[in-house]
């Protein structure tokens, strides 16, 4: 037996027992006389003792030789600390140590395995395996444990099964690029890596799996943006005979028991936002709704005066930031310089002071008074002491730079709690969104989703304008997941499909086999997907997945451990029929 106790357990009431701990040294104080060795495993740390009276010579040489990091075994009696610390489970008591083995010497390790490291993130993440020791990294693996048990539990609880679909398969539509796999046994041609389950998970709905759901890997080939992984985790689900209203119910259900077992929350009703409604009032399709500062827009109070840079501009949008009023001229000119960064692209900004006594004071009073202003005020809903910050522009730069500005500013402010959730659906998303690069609409979901009923007409006039019964989760403005109603039936699939510019060659070489399966009894069927890392990291407070991911990969989507991705030897080359063509 390696062990009798973890090194988190023991206490006051297991004083005089003999046990036998093992664990990692995670520092020791050396007087010469005596030596204290905390020792650590996953539940925590345990303080053993040696000294001249009580242990042999030869021990407490070896104990003062002890190493950080060293992997030790230790067998000793329970006894009272004589100075106690209150602040560790394991305060009250140390281990007399009465033999020690060496289980395993370490080198000393390149950063300290501490709470707050001096390690960078690079070297912690090419020594993930010690960086994973440490306490905020380990904390965090065993929240994603939690998080996907509970929800392993709810939905099996609720019916769903998890049933598991192919890593190698043909390339699914999500809109990434795909990672793909050369087949040895079938020359010149390469599986791709699932975007996502999305076609599986609704052929399992042809065949019968009413409720499906699995905790799978997905991979998507895009240049990573901040906090992105080529390869993630999703909560993937699909159900058949179900509306909308039904896949709502059943997820804000997860989400709810999530919160409430995971984090001690209640939350009653999600709210449910149109997607329009969405962009109208936050700029965004996933809004931050733990604080206000909603949008007014200002094109009927504001146009038409003699100010041309509004006159020309399709829309006018302004928020009322509380207490803006205290900013310095200076602090101002700043957030003007922050708005014209290329990142966020606004060519300018106006604004206006909300005096206390109730007086306006702005930064273009050549052409609007007091009266005016006042307007602004009462569209943007700004009270004495507030700033109200204006964009104008084309409407959705104008409104994507607002937004940037509005999530600034909750930053600055301190209204990002990450210990509030605000939950809500955006709803009624657009079936289809205009590609500028390709000048063409693309399926803003996936070519799978259904139109609203009795909008399928409006593709032909007005394709933009066409709605989805498509549906996202949002969360402290992350985007948690999304879905939607999928079109069941072959005609109208196809249809989509040359809507999307596939010839029906393209489409049945892509997705003949779906097509197919479509003829043969497929019932009504919709579903979604939550991103686990993300939703971890947000129930967890946090907004960076990384820590909670065992083995991620930098943002060059390299696993600086592994050090892949790597070449391959010719030989392999061979086999597998390829020819490289670098260019050097
Ligand atoms: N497959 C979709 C995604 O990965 C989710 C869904 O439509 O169920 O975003």
């Amino acid at each position: 037996m390696y062990r009798s106790h973890n090194c988190g357990e023991l206490n006051a009431s297991h004083i005089n027992k003999e046990v036998t701990l093992a664990g990692w040294v995670q520092k020791s104080r050396d007087k010469g006389f005596i030596v204290w060795v905390d020792l650590r495993d996953r539940y925590g740390i345990t303080q053993l003792v040696f000294d001249e009276e009580r242990s042999s010579k030869e021990m407490l040489l070896q104990a003062q030789n002890l190493g950080r990091e060293f992997v030790i075994q230790v067998k000793g009696t329970v006894i009272e600390r004589a100075s106690k610390n209150p602040n560790m489970p394991t305060g009250d008591i140390e281990i007399l140590v009465s033999e020690l083995t060496i289980l395993n010497e370490a080198l000393l390790p390149p950063f300290t395995i501490e709470d707050k490291t001096d390690g960078g993130e690079e070297l912690r993440m090419k020594y993930r395996y010690l960086d994973i020791r440490r306490n905020p990294v380990k904390n965090s693996l065993i929240f994603r444990h939690k998080v996907t048990q509970e929800v392993r539990n709810y939905l099996s609880k609720e019916g769903f099964i998890e049933v598991e679909t192919p890593y190698l398969i043909k390339s699914t539509p999500e809109g990434a690029r795909d990672f793909v796999v050369p087949s040895r046994m079938n020359a010149g041609q390469f599986y791709a890596l699932p975007q996502s389950p999305q076609t599986f998970k609704q052929l399992l709905m042809v065949g019968g799996m009413d409720k499906y759901f699995q905790i799978v890997k997905c991979f998507r080939d895009e240049d990573l943006r901040a906090d992105r992984q080529p390869e993630f985790t999703q909560i993937d689900c699909e159900m058949a005979f179900i509306e909308q209203e039904d896949i709502l119910n059943a997820f804000e259900g997860l989400t709810r028991h999530l919160l409430k077992e995971v984090n001690g929350v209640d939350i009653e009703k999600f709210p449910r936002m149109l997607y329009d409604d969405a962009m109208r009032l936050y700029g965004n399709d996933k809004p931050d709704i733990r604080f206000g500062m909603q949008f007014g827009e200002l094109n009927e109070v504001a146009q038409h005066k003699d100010f041309g840079v509004f006159n020309s501009a399709e829309l006018v949008v302004g928020i009322a930031v509380p207490g803006g009023n205290a900013y310095t001229r200076k602090e101002i000119d700043q957030l003007i310089d922050w708005v014209k960064r290329p990142q966020i692209g606004a060519l300018g900004m106006v604004y206006c002071r909300c005096n206390d006594d109730g007086t306006y004071k702005s930064s273009v009073d050549k052409f609007y008074d007091e009266g005016d202003l006042a307007k602004w005020a009462e569209v943007t809903g700004a009270k004495a002491g507030d700033l109200i910050c204006v964009l104008s522009g084309d409407k959705n730069k104008v409104r994507t730079q607002l937004s940037a500005l509005r999530m600034e500013f909750a930053e600055r402010l301190g209204l990002r709690n990450p210990k509030e959730f605000a939950p809500l659906w955006v709803m009624d998303f657009p079936l289809l969104e205009w590609d500028e690069d390709t000048e063409r609409y693309h399926a803003m979901h996936h070519p799978f989703t259904s139109p609203k009923p009795g909008q399928l007409e409006l593709l032909k006039t007005n394709p933009g304008d066409v709605k989805a019964n498509a549906y996202d989760l949002v969360m402290n403005g992350n985007e948690i997941g999304g879905g939607s109603i999928r079109i069941h039936d072959k005609e109208t699939q196809a249809l989509m499909f040359d809507y999307l510019g596939f010839t029906p060659e393209q489409a049945k070489a892509q997705f003949g086999f779906l097509m197919d399966a479509f003829q043969y009894g497929a019932p009504p069927h919709g579903g979604l997907a939550f991103g686990l890392d993300r939703l971890v990291a947000i129930l967890g407070g946090q907004e960076t997945i990384r820590d909670f991911i065992a083995f991620p990969k930098n943002n060059s989507g390299r696993d600086v451990m592994i050090d892949a991705p790597a070449a391959i030897d010719d030989a392999q080359l061979t086999e597998l029929s390829l020819k490289l063509n670098l260019k050097s």
